[in-house]
């Protein structure tokens, strides 16, 4: 309970003051797209209804804070009720609104804008949060909070940017303290001595120089000294991340993540902008592969917009293709957008989260659908992409022989099967010690579904992080994957390693890790294979 209303109006005038001049300010640099949006939240946050509904809270003895959180509240929930489809969807840019004036009354800027270059330090980012940031400008990341296969480390590690976990980092420095940072080795150094900053900057001109190197060596293929090629391809969060992955010898795109276009925005990408940003993927991937998978929206990738439920699990709740089924139009616009953009390259559907049969037929009829509906409507696109699935839920791979005769590749993503086999949460620093893609329990989960996906004549990759790793990369390869997909940055470095080690070698100590009973006795055995 507020004892000063008088001081709570003034807080929320101000506050809201505060956003309207931030939002005219975005509006000076938006599109015309962006600008209408701005434009409609501007108009919402001076709406004298809203402003009615706050003031009577506040005089009622509600700290601002609260009165803007109810008076939103029921806003939104009565657009929400509404049939017209449109006024439903603006109940999000309400809640929207009332994000931002939350982060007023708190004295903070709604989402981050960097205006130097300069390292960002902060206890969390949301991937949504890192995808708003201008990459020409962003240095570094340090936070306290995610692990290495966190959405925010795989955007970070696709853009060849250094991120750091560490906690407490938060209270040790301020704004204008000079960082060395080293990703590599998770090492930060704070207001340096000349000493220590001059070996930092050597460093990074050595990496700079391997860069040169790794580039030169793109054109060579990953096979074994005894002829066994594996394909390396890359994973990517933009179209804008294709081309240079392909300049660094990717032989495709192994992952698109498409969630990443609905984040760090206001409303969904509609079917022509996705139509867009699927067909530039396709080009810049010059005829080569490009798996692009539906959005895996959920988990640590919430998007405020859509309104979903808060839930306690939420890796363990409604993500991905779980979405998908309860928000059909928003499902179809993405097929639709897909099977479109397939006409301008060799375009690859897959579907994350499976975890039966049913979703991967309920997945499939969706895009049937999505076919018929674009036949009817007489546009072009193509009939019949390669359609597979992410093997990354434990159920999935121990019914994979059943799951491989409806799809045609399988693409297991580890970051979640890790996580899932071994219940372990990715982004949790205080479990990173637990978090073991090398758990032989992992690796026999992977190795039902290389043999489960060959029987049926289907090709299988790997797409998560594990896929990345010098000994992950050799294992993966003696089990028998055909495909890797990584981060860019990545490639290089996997690529020699396939090329100095002899194919039958892995395959016998593949084998042999599958009798193990520890992690560490795994990597013992594969570290002398790293050179
Ligand atoms: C995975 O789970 O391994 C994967 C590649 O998908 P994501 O990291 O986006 O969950
Ligand atoms: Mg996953």
């Amino acid at each position: 309970v507020a004892d000063n209303p008088e001081a709570e109006r003034r807080r929320f005038q101000e506050a809201s003051e505060a956003d309207a001049s931030a939002l005219s300010g975005l509006m000076a640099q938006a599109d015309d797209q962006a600008k209408a949006i701005l434009e409609a939240h501007l108009m919402m946050l001076q709406d004298p209804s809203l402003i009615e509904q706050v003031e009577a809270g506040i005089t009622a003895g509600r700290p601002a804070e609260t009165a803007v959180e109810s008076a939103v509240d029921e806003f939104a929930g009565m657009l929400a009720a509404l049939d017209d489809p449109y006024l439903k969807e603006r109940a999000a840019d309400v809640r929207d609104v009332g994000r931002r004036l939350m982060a007023a009354l708190a004295g903070k800027p709604a989402g981050l804008r960097l205006e130097r270059p300069c390292i960002v330090v902060a206890h969390e980012l949301g991937p949504s949060d890192t995808i708003g940031l201008d990459r020409s400008l962003l240095l570094g990341l340090v936070t306290e909070q995610g692990g290495p296969t966190s959405h925010t480390s795989i955007l970070a590690r696709t853009w060849a940017i250094p991120a750091v976990v560490l906690p407490g980092i938060t209270g040790r420095v301020a704004s204008g303290d000079m960082i060395a940072l080293d990703g590599d080795a998770g090492n930060l150094l704070l207001n340096p001595a000349a000493e220590a900053l001059a070996a930092y900057e050597q460093r990074a001109r050595q990496a700079s120089a391997q860069a040169e190197r790794d580039l030169a060596e793109a054109e060579l293929v990953a096979e074994t000294t005894d002829g066994h090629r594996v394909e390396l391809a890359a994973n990517a969060g933009r179209p804008g991340d294709v081309a240079p992955a392909m300049a660094l010898g990717a032989e495709g795109v192994g992952l698109f993540r498409s969630e990443f276009l609905f984040m760090g925005r206001q409303t969904a990408p509609d079917e022509e902008e996705q139509y867009a940003a699927y067909s530039e993927a396709l080009k810049a991937a010059a005829g080569h592969r490009v798996v692009i998978r539906t959005m895996d929206i959920g988990g640590d990738k919430a998007v405020d917009y859509l309104n979903m439920e808060k839930e306690e699990n939420p890796f363990l709740g409604v993500r991905a293709l779980r979405l998908c089924f309860r928000r059909p139009g928003l499902f179809r616009t993405q097929l639709r957008a897909l099977l479109r953009a397939g006409v301008h390259g060799k375009l690859a559907i897959m579907f994350p989260m499976v975890g039966s049969l049913g979703d991967l037929r309920s997945a499939r009829r969706e895009l049937d659908d999505a076919r018929r509906s674009l036949e009817t409507d007489g546009i072009t696109h193509v009939s019949h992409p390669e359609v597979g699935i992410m093997v990354e839920i434990p159920a999935a791979a121990l019914i994979a022989p059943h799951l491989a005769q409806e799809v045609d590749f399988f693409s297991i993503g580890t970051n979640d099967l890790v996580q899932y086999t071994l219940a372990v949460d990715r982004g949790n620093p205080d479990l990173a010690d637990l978090y073991q893609p090398y758990h032989p329990a992992v690796l026999r989960l992977i190795d039902q579904v290389v043999i489960a996906a060959h029987a049926a004549g289907k090709w299988v990759g790997v797409c998560g992080e594990m896929g990345g790793q010098p000994i992950g990369s050799l294992l993966l390869t003696g089990l028998g994957v055909d495909e890797l997909s990584m981060s860019p940055s990545r490639l290089p470095k996997v690529r020699r390693l396939i090329r100095s080690n002899r194919f039958a070698e892995l395959e016998r100590i593949a084998r042999e890790a599958l009798t193990l009973g520890t992690p560490d006795y795994v990597t013992q055995l594969v570290e002398p294979l790293v050179k």
